[in-house]
């Protein structure tokens, strides 16, 4: 059963790590420049906390474009590369931000040196809120989360960005995004469906009604597709419950019933026809019901 489905092949070039690691590192040093100097030129110390954790969610997309372009699919591999480009980041907006402080006087990049440097500052204090100065284990403390967003962060997307992705092998390129094919009723019998589609009777979509995507309970058909070969394509089915919260928001709550089953090559027309045709059939039909109270005044007016 399992070798119906995609699997990461773990794979990846010397030169596509090297690739990778050159456009991360490369990014995450030039944009630390600009991170330090924002850090140290605007006073406003609740801006630069959001800005904080803005920076590592650039980094974490940092991560993510470098892995994609050096086609990294280890997730092992991934989240160290990651790992890599966030302490890059970090270690690089210290020498910077010292440089910043200090009016371009003090360059320090060695790490004994920059280990010091913050040690002291550490002890000093260097900015205040509400007129204290924190110091000491405090201001270490507000560090610690600062670098823990941004190497946590950065990881964590590499991880996914080398394991989430669908790569076709083959074409030695990453496919497309999955799109949605159809919105469908929810089967009653979700495990028999999915052993219907592992045994490649697809037809057993048909059992199921179109819905529009607005359907507060639906089933959600997709597919994954390489763009270049007509080889490989993922089918994926996902139950979807909405709500909405207090606020009226929309939270979507996504089961995945079937994950990336490799399937024929015709299938995604078919399916959006199917789906298409449902819903024509069931708007018709509607048509026709709305359509018998006209009908029969109709009769006792004649
Ligand atoms: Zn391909």
């Amino acid at each position: 059963m399992s070798s119906q489905y995609y699997k990461l092949s773990g794979r990846f070039s010397p030169a596509g790590l090297a690739i990778a690691l050159g456009l991360g590192v490369t990014g995450a040093v030039m944009s630390s420049a600009v991170y330090a100097y924002v850090m140290a030129w605007i006073p406003l110390v609740y801006f630069l906390i959001l800005f904080v954790f803005g920076y590592s969610m650039l980094m974490g997309m940092l991560a993510s474009l470098a892995l994609r372009i050096g086609k990294v699919r280890n997730s092992a591999v991934g989240a160290l590369v990651g790992l890599i480009i966030g302490v890059a980041a970090l270690y690089w907006s210290w020498v910077f931000w010292i440089l910043a402080e200090s009016s371009q006087e003090v360059f320090i990049w060695a790490p004994d040196q920059l280990w010091a440097a913050i040690q002291y500052l550490g002890d000093k204090g260097v900015w205040s809120i509400k007129g204290a100065t924190p110091t000491g284990v405090v201001l270490f403390a507000f560090w610690a989360v600062e670098a823990a967003a941004i190497v946590g962060m950065s990881a964590w997307s590499g991880f996914k960005a080398a394991s989430n992705n669908a790569f076709c092998e083959k074409c030695d390129c990453w496919m497309e995004d999955g799109v949605p094919l159809g919105f469908f009723s929810v089967s009653p019998d979700a495990n028999g469906l999915k052993g219907d589609l592992e045994a490649g009777r697809l037809d057993r979509l048909k059992a199921l009604s179109g819905v529009t995507p607005d359907e507060s309970h639906h089933t959600i058909v997709s597919l994954e597709d390489c763009a270049k070969c007509q080889g490989h394509k993922l089918l994926t089915l996902t139950e979807r419950v909405i709500t909405f919260d207090d606020k009226g928001n929309q939270q979507n709550k996504d089961t995945v019933l079937v994950n990336r089953l490799l399937v024929e090559e015709q299938l995604a027309g078919q399916i959006t026809d199917f789906w298409k045709a449902s819903l024509e059939e069931a708007a018709k039909s509607e048509e026709q019901a709305a359509q018998v109270p006209v009908t029969s005044d109709d009769t006792e007016e004649s």
